[in-house]
This record gives structure tokens, C-alpha cells and sequence, in this order.
């Protein structure tokens, strides 16, 4: 099995103050893998120094076994990791189609697009993303006009056009109706085989969907690792989430 991501002894200090403590976690090419956590566990620093966002005061990340420590951001994009974050960043004025086409012509002037044709490899490209993501018969619609759901869809297809090896989502269903949630879980499914990806989700009833192994962080350390049944079976990850109404075992 190839070791796509791995993190080794990983720390976070902001000003004395551990947000990640020496976090060890190894992720196999074309794996899908679920991270819980209650508030405060790291979660969303760990995709921070994976991106290059922060950069740890200890450890090592490794990307098909070369550092990322160090490298801009913009560099570690471009080596293939694409980070969705929580908000959608998808422009509102133009058409779902549209805003494909802008993501899988990257490069191109945006000005130029507006006004021509794409070529048909990638006319057919943007016709599949809309396929997979289930957009196709929305493909007209102002993005605006789109449902939350809808909108987060888009913004993966967008993510995936640009052909990541390791796409890394931070909490694609909050807010999402129990269909949407049911479809994002189907759809990062798909997406995984072709690509290795990383959710980090709080929603319970999604992680269990996505049949995946969890990894469970608390205090910017991995409590344990294992199917949803054996983490939520695990005293240690009872008494972190005891009392808290943002799991539900
Ligand atoms: P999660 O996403 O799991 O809720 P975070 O990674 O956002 O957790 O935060 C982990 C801990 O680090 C929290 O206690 C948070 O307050 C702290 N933290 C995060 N970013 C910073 C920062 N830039 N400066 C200081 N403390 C931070
Ligand atoms: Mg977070």
C-alpha cells in the first residue's frame, strides 16, 4: 500500500500553547478517512500544516515521501492538495456551468473565457464534474440561486477539476439537510479510489455513511483510530465526548 500523507511527531505551539502535540497519522493512497474531535482538538490546524497555512514548531510532513515544511501554499496546491474550506467560495453571478469552466480552465485569463468556447476535452470534463457531483440539470442556474448543498457540491466539482491527489474537506455538512448530507457522503465515497480524501466532519450520522476509518483527535493528539463502531466503543472516546451534545454514540 503507498503512503500518500504522513505526518510524524507533529507540533503546533502558539505561544506556548499546544494545538497539535505530537501528531502521528499515515494516509494510504485513495483512502477516504473520517477525523472527529470535539471543539478545541486540533482538527482545523492539522489541515493548517498540511496547506503550509502554519508551520509546525516540531515533526515532519511528508507528501509521497517529500517535506512540506517550509513550502508556500500556493506550492503545496500546486503538488496536489486542494483544501475545501467550510464556506463556499463559489461566484455567485455566474452559472454553475460557468464557474466549472473557470476551475478547469485555470491558468487562462478569466476575461478570455467569458467571451469564448472552451476547447472540447475540457467542455466534456466540465459536463462530467456536473454528472458526478449531481449538478447536471442545474448547470444554467446562477450559482447564487443555488441551495447550501448545492453550493458545497459545486465547490468540490470546482476542487476536482483541478485534479488533487489529496483533497481535504473541513466540515461539508453543517448546515445540510439529511438528503444533502446523505449525497455529499455518496459523493466523497465516489470520489475516493481516484483520489485520497480527508473529512473532517462533526455529524455523526454522516461519518457513519461514509464507512471509513475515523480517527479520532483530542488535545491535538490521535486518542485512536478504527472503524466508527470501534472508536464510539472506546471508553477513552466516551469520556472525551461525554456530556457533549455534538456526538450522539
Ligand atoms: P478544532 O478545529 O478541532 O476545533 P482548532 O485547530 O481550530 O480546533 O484549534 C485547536 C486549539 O488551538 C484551540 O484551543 C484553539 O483555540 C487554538 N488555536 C487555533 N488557532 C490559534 C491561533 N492562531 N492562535 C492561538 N491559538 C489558536
Ligand atoms: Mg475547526
Amino acid at each position: 500500500m503507498n503512503t500518500l500523507l504522513e505526518l510524524k511527531g507533529v507540533t503546533v505551539s502558539f505561544d506556548g500553547f499546544l494545538a497539535l502535540n505530537d501528531l502521528n497519522l499515515k494516509l494510504t493512497s485513495g483512502e477516504l478517512r473520517a477525523v472527529i474531535g470535539p471543539n478545541g482538538a486540533g482538527k482545523t490546524t492539522f489541515l493548517d500544516v498540511i496547506t503550509g497555512k502554519v508551520k509546525p514548531s516540531k515533526g515532519e510532513v511528508l507528501f509521497r515521501g517529500k517535506s512540506l515544511i517550509g513550502k508556500p501554499e500556493h506550492h503545496i496546491v500546486r503538488l496536489g492538495i486542494g483544501r475545501k474550506f467550510q464556506t463556499p467560495r463559489v461566484i455567485e453571478n455566474l452559472s454553475c456551468r460557468r464557474n466549472l469552466e473557470l476551475a478547469v480552465a485555470k491558468g487562462s485569463s478569466p476575461l478570455k473565457l467569458l467571451f469564448t468556447n472552451l476547447p472540447n476535452k475540457q467542455r466534456d470534463r466540465v459536463q462530467q464534474l456536473l454528472l458526478q457531483v449531481g449538478l447536471a440539470s442545474h448547470d444554467q442556474q446562477l450559482a447564487g440561486g443555488l441551495s447550501h448543498g448545492q453550493k458545497q457540491w459545486l465547490e468540490i466539482a470546482m476542487l476536482v477539476a483541478q485534479d488533487p491527489d489529496l483533497l481535504l474537506v473541513d466540515e461539508p455538512v453543517a448546515g445540510l439537510s439529511d438528503e444533502e448530507t446523505a449525497h455529499t457522503a455518496a459523493l466523497l465515497k465516489d470520489l475516493s479510489g481516484s483520489h485520497t480524501v480527508l473529512v473532517i466532519e462533526h455529524d455523526m450520522d454522516f461519518i457513519r455513511d461514509l464507512q471509513a476509518p475515523v480517527t479520532v483527535l483530542h488535545e491535538g493528539h490521535v486518542l485512536c483510530e478504527g472503524s466508527m463502531e470501534e472508536v464510539q466503543a472506546d471508553s477513552r472516546v466516551i469520556d472525551v465526548y461525554l456530556g457533549r451534545e455534538d456526538v450522539n454514540p
